[in-house]
C-alpha cells in the first residue's frame, strides 16, 4: 500500500520505535493516525527515501505543509521564543510625574 515507492512497509514500524512513537517535530505522542512525512518535501527537491522520511502528528505534517524540516524547527522554536508576552503591571503605585 505504498503509492510512491519503494520504501519496505517495516520502515514506518522502525521508525515509530525509532523516534518511541512521538512526533518528528512537536514530540508529541503518535496515536494511530501518524502521518508519514518527507523532512525536505518532494516539492522541494527531497526523495521519497528512508533518509528524509519522518513520523509526525497529523497537524505538524499539515502545518508543515511544503516547509522542509529546518524552516519548521525554526517556525516551532520562533514561537515559542516568542511568548514573551508583555506583561502589564497594574496596581503600579508610581505614576509619570505630569506638569499641568
Ligand atoms: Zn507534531
Amino acid at each position: 500500500m505504498n503509492q510512491m515507492g519503494d520504501v519496505p512497509e517495516d520502515l514506518y514500524q522502525k521508525m515509530f520505535d525509532q523516534q518511541n512513537g512521538k512526533c518528528y517535530y512537536c514530540k508529541m505522542s503518535l496515536k494511530r493516525d501518524y502521518h508519514t512525512e518527507h523532512k525536505t518535501p518532494l516539492c522541494r527537491g527531497g526523495l521519497h527515501d528512508k533518509d528524509n522520511l519522518c513520523l509526525s502528528c497529523p497537524e505538524c505534517n499539515l502545518r508543515k505543509n511544503r516547509r522542509t524540516e529546518e524552516e519548521f524547527f525554526a517556525l516551532i522554536n520562533g514561537e515559542n521564543n516568542g511568548e514573551k508576552r508583555t506583561v502589564a503591571v497594574y496596581g503600579q503605585t508610581t505614576f509619570p510625574h505630569s506638569k499641568m
